[in-house]
């Protein structure tokens, strides 16, 4: 690796423009160059915004002592001789000038140990005028440490457009984000004002280039990043991987478009359209999902010099790949469109709306999706072998994921009767949510939705338990049904059986004896209305597969005691939490409309710009 000066000639064919914006334009200069520097940890501090400190330590290959100094002269670079080299140009920075413009700004420090050399050195730059300082040998391990400090101090003009330290500090984050999210495969941390903010620990066998949904949901912290969409695309020089959303995660608007164009962060409106049609028939018109993607396209399909801070790129074929794009979000969407996404296309729907109804390929009040054709999984209809199809249901939510992702602990529950509790406070708002204060956590439960699954996990064991949980009425309930009716509950009656009902057939009426304690204040009328309305035709329901008898369960489990709107008691708001901490997965309702929404505090201190 050789630094070398630029002809003159591409000097200006690369016409740069502004390089350095704000601090945030000097911390993804500093990142860049790291990364280009094959760096697998990089360890970043901030102080008031990068106004007084931004310093990026990396552990690349380093920087030879007899170039320490040439690597901030002007248009210098190990990158590129020729203009040609641009297009094939695989790394990410290559202006040759952003340590030279950075140090024209600001006071800069740089100490590196080149893999070669047995020292490092370090050159400190006082003064953009002087001549260049001597390297002076100095401890530091393998890598490169670049420090830069009072930015702008020397050009008052420049100083006076920075905004308060919050705000830069917002924007630093933003660049990184895009940096931590695109790299899995380097450890990155970051240090705000001295406090550490992020410890990103590179996730073991990933690589560059690829988004990683532990890293995704470390850096995001939201619900949204628990359970995400993978979508690929493969052919025509056009790679497309991706992490979208759930459809039930839809919003009106969206910070969370992350796209990538040969790893570099960049915004283009044509992807996030065909991501959105990809999505079309599974969120309201209007409506957007957070995603990541990222595209690897031939060099010579795209072009990367449209923009002075690379910040959007133009496909020589766009409709190439927005095509790529939308094809493969509606293949994941088809793929992964289960009973749990429901949520996704109204939240207005009434509870009874949700369950067992939705095997129906065609009704009105539908959502478009399963109105035109039923082919997004989530409907009920014959394969062309003729066979049922089968609904997936919660299939995405391992027991493992979903219990660590809420770090529910044996010990949580011991302590919540115990004398040491490390839930704080635990109580009802609104009549319709519980909140618990948990660690750094503050958990909203909604009641009803936490009843819901707690009741679906009891029906759904008792279907193989030996003991029942069942009621016993005193006065028999009598319901009338149509031969068709009669002749599916006939059908089903072991099932039935299993669930906790004593059902007596007596021509058209059927006396329910006993039911499932979980729903005993329920109607039971109401219940079988809804599983029978639910299906477009009763002969074509196959009890025996276990997903139609989930299905079942979550309609009756839209019954249970415990509703929205109503007031609890104490000891009944304890045993629903403890009762839901034992679910397999406690965090989300049959139906897949979520039970618990998790605010970590680092959540609630941005909002109020609070670091401790
Ligand atoms: P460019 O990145 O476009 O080449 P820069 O001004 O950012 O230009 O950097 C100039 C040169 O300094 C780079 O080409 C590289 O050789 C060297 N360099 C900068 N930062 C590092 C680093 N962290 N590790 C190793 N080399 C570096
Ligand atoms: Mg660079």
């Amino acid at each position: 690796m050789q630094i070398i000066k630029l002809p003159q000639e591409l000097i200006n064919q690369i016409a740069a423009g502004e390089v350095i914006e704000r601090p945030a334009s000097v911390v993804k200069e500093l990142i860049d160059n790291s990364i280009d520097a094959q760096a697998k940890n990089i360890q970043i501090k901030i102080q008031d915004g990068g106004a007084k400190l931004i310093e990026v330590q990396d552990n690349g290959i380093g920087i030879p002592k007899d170039q320490l100094a040439t690597a901030f002269e002007s248009h210098t670079t190990s990158k590129i001789t020729k203009i040609e080299d641009l297009n094939d140009l695989m790394t990410m920075g290559f202006r040759g000038e952003a340590l030279a413009t950075i140090q024209s700004v600001s006071e800069v420090t740089a100490i590196s140990k080149h893999s070669d050399s047995e020292f490092a050195y370090k050159i400190r730059f006082m003064n953009a005028d002087e001549d260049s300082p001597k390297p002076e040998k100095t401890a530091h391990q393998q890598g490169t440490t670049i420090r830069v400090e009072d930015l702008f101090d020397n050009i008052p003009a420049r100083k006076k457009y920075l905004k308060t330290p919050a705000t830069e500090y917002r924007h630093i984050l933003k660049t990184l984000t895009n940096y931590f999210l695109i790299h899995p495969e380097i450890h990155f941390t970051l240090e705000k004002d001295g406090k550490q903010v992020f410890n990103l620990p590179d996730i073991k066998g990933s690589l560059p280039n690829s988004l990683h949904t532990n890293r995704v949901s470390q850096v995001m912290k939201n619900d949204w990043a628990e359970e995400m969409i993978d979508f690929f695309y493969d052919g025509q020089g056009i790679k497309v991987g991706g992490l979208a959303s759930l459809p039930k995660f839809h919003t009106k608007k969206t910070n969370h478009e992350y796209i990538y164009v040969n790893k570099r962060p960049v915004y283009d409106r044509g992807i996030v359209k065909s991501v959105l049609q990809g999505f079309s028939r599974y969120i309201p018109h209007g409506e957007k999902v957070p995603f990541l993607i990222s595209l690897t396209i031939k060099p010579e399909l795209v072009d990367v010099n449209v923009h002075p801070r690379k910040e959007e790129v133009r496909f020589i074929n766009p409709y190439r790949v927005y095509s790529a794009v939308e094809q493969a979000i509606q293949k994941a969407l088809q793929r992964e469109v289960s009973l749990e996404t429901n949520g996704g296309y109204s939240t207005s729907d009434s509870e009874k709306d949700i369950g067992f109804r939705r095997l129906r390929t065609r009704s009105s009040g539908k959502p478009d999706f399963l109105r035109d054709g039923g082919n997004a999984g989530a409907s009920y209809s014959k394969t062309n072998s003729g066979k049922l199809r089968e609904l997936k249901f919660n299939k995405r939510l391992s027991t493992f994921d979903v219990q660590n992702s809420l770090k529910f602990s044996e010990k949580a529950l011991e302590s919540m009767d115990g004398a040491v509790s490390e839930i704080k406070s635990i109580s009802q708002i609104f009549n319709k949510y519980i909140l618990v204060e948990f660690e750094s956590e503050l958990w909203v439960i909604d009641q009803h939705a936490a009843a819901e699954r707690i009741t679906f996990e009891h029906l759904k064991s008792s279907l193989s338990d030996e003991v029942k949980n069942t009621q016993h009425l005193l006065v028999p309930e009598e319901i009338e049904f149509s031969p068709a009716e009669i002749e599916f509950l006939k059908e089903s009656s072991d099932f039935f059986e299993k669930s906790g009902f004593e059902l007596d057939f007596e021509g058209q009426t059927v006396k329910v004896k006993s039911l499932p304690a979980d729903i005993s204040g329920a109607d039971i009328g109401k219940i079988f209305r809804e599983i029978f309305d639910g299906a477009e035709d009763l002969g074509d329901i196959d009890v025996a597969s276990e997903k139609v008898q989930e299905d079942i369960i979550a309609t009756m489990s839209c019954h249970t005691s415990i509703r929205s709107g109503q007031s609890l008691h104490s000891d009944e708001i304890l045993s629903l939490v403890k009762n839901l901490i034992k679910c397999s997965n406690p965090y989300s309702c049959p139906h897949g409309r979520s039970v618990v929404w998790k605010l970590v505090i680092e959540d609630i201190d941005k909002n109020f710009d609070r670091t401790y």
